[in-house]
Formats: C-alpha cells, structure tokens, sequence
C-alpha cells in the first residue's frame, strides 16, 4: 500500500476548494486546477477565508493557514496530473464533462494515478469504463461545505480493486474525514434518499402546501434536521439538485424521481441559490 502525498483537484468551485482545503491542510501537496483563471484565483480567496474562520475558533493557528496555503497551487493546465498520487475530480455534474476528463486523464497520468469522481451521482462504473484502469477509479463523494462535514462516500463498482479502496479509505482518514463504503447505483446511498426528500419539499411549495419557511420549520423542528430542505438546496445548488433528479429518474426509469416543474423553473431562470445570490431565499 502506499501513501498518497501528491493529488490534483479538478474543478475549484463550491466543492473543489474544500477538497483542496482538507487536502492541504493534511499536508497533501495540493494542485488546483480549473478552466477559469477567475474561479481559481476566488477559491484561494474562499479557503483563505474559511481557514481564518478555523482560526477564529481556535482550530487551526496561523502558522497552519500559513502551511496550508503553501501546499496548495493553481493551474489551468491538465498535464500537470501526470505524475500524481490521485486526481479527484469536482467538475459540475454533467456526464460528458466528466467522461472527457477521465478519457484525458487515461493518457496524461502515470499508470498508478488512482481517479477519484466528487460526483454526486453519476455512475463510477460508466466513468471507469471510459479509462484502461477501471480497478484505479473510485467514487470519494464529500459533503458540503467540505471543511466541516465529516463523511466521505466511498463508492466501490465492481473493477474498484481492494487496494484502491484501502488507499482511498486511508487518505480519507488522514484528512480527518470518516469514510463510509457504499456501491455503484445511482445516487447512491446519500443522494438517492436526500434528493427525492428535497424534490418533495420544492414540490410542496409548487402546490402551496405551506410557505417556505413553514416547510423548513417543519422538517427542522419535527424531524431534527440541522436545516429546512429548501435552504439546503440552496446551500447545494439548485442546478445541482436538478442534475442529480435526472440521473435518478434516467437510472431507475421510475417517475416517482421526476424532478419537479418549480425546480426546473428556477434552474432556467438562473436562480441557482446560496452560489447566484437567490435561491428559495436571497442572500
Ligand atoms: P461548481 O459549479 O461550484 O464548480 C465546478 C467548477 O468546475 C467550476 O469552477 C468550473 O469552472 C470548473 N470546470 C468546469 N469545466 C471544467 C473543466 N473541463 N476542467 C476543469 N474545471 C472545470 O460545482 P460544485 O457544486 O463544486 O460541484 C462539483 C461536483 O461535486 C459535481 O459533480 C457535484 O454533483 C458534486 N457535489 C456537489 C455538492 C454541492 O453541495 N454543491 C455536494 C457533493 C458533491
């Protein structure tokens, strides 16, 4: 077995930079790499701004963000994989992005390089297959916001080899995080039961079943959750939460994971969430 140290994270928006972060911060040498110059120089500015707020509650110290941000460098440049441990991929949920990368990745990387999908819901078989290393591609599903949530999804296909997973099960570890061992069906376990919670609520205020806040209130105060399931949408994306309803719905062929019109509609019009400003709520 060996311990991955070098690793690249793809993609630097609301998850790419928090997987830098904890990467970085475990002392991983941390390459993030985006198509967008913008994207990548307000992620170093998000994880400055997150470690202050660590600071600030007394978690890290100041020579640790000092560490951390060292570990850490930007670039647009997808060849610099080639040599790396792993390469965990957070680019947005559309299956034809992510399929080229990983086809890229094949020929760029060194054959030992482990790929590791954020996605939230595609299947890691189908982006197995796209590479000759199939046994060396691995779901590692973190949660959002990266820095505070503990679980990572670990989702195993059936080519996933057993070293892959232990390594990955290991550095998950390492960067503080739990990591809890699922296999390959669509949304697996977490967005499989989260998602249709959260098309239900939306579907609810689609039918006026009760105002928005009433709904969060009531999931919070009546079920325990942390937060209502229409600011969490807001927190994950409305975009986000519509892509994973349609690789639910296309997977299971069953309309009960259909996404609903008031989702569909917000997405067109732009209102994303928590990331554009407005989202159920304004921000
Ligand atoms: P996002 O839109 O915030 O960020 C995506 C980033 O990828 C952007 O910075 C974009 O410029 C970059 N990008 C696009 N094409 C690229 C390419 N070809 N090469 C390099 N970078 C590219 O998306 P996000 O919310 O961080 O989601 C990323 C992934 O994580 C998705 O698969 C999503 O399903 C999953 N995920 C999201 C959440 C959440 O709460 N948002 C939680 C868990 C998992």
């Amino acid at each position: 077995m060996k311990d991955l140290k070098n690793i690249a994270v793809i993609g630097s928006g609301t998850m790419g930079n928090g997987i830098a972060h904890v990467a970085a911060q475990s002392n991983l040498k941390t390459i993030l790499i985006d198509i967008d110059d913008n994207q990548l120089n307000n992620a170093m500015k998000t994880i400055s701004n997150n470690l202050d707020r660590q600071i600030n509650k007394n978690i890290i110290s100041t020579d640790e963000k000092e560490n951390t941000l060292s570990n850490i460098s930007l670039s647009t440049d997808i060849s610099e994989c080639k040599t790396l441990d792993l390469v965990i991929e957070a680019v947005p949920e559309k299956y034809d992005l992510k399929a080229s990368i990983f086809k890229n990745l094949d020929k760029i990387c060194n054959d030992n390089t482990i790929f590791a999908s954020n996605t939230s819901s595609i299947s890691i078989s189908s982006l197995g297959q796209e590479t000759n290393r199939p046994d060396k591609v691995i779901g590692m599903h973190f949660m959002n916001p990266v820095p505070i949530m503990k679980l990572v999804e670990v989702i195993n296909t059936s080519k996933t080899s057993e070293r892959t997973t232990k390594e990955i099960v290991d550095l998950a570890k390492k960067m503080k995080k739990i990591p809890v061992e699922c296999n390959d069906y669509p949304g697996f376990v977490s967005n499989r039961i989260l998602m249709p919670m959260i098309n239900e609520a939306i579907l609810c205020l689609e039918q006026k079943v009760a105002q928005k806040e009433a709904i969060d209130d009531i999931m919070k105060l009546g079920m325990a959750h942390p937060m209502g399931p229409l600011r969490l949408a807001d927190l994950i994306g409305l975009d986000v939460c519509l892509d994973i309803m349609e690789v639910l719905f296309k997977g299971f062929d069953d309309i009960k994971y259909r996404p609903c019109n008031l989702l569909k509609e917000m997405v067109s019009s732009g209102f994303l969430g928590k990331k554009t400003g407005q989202g159920f709520y304004k921000y």
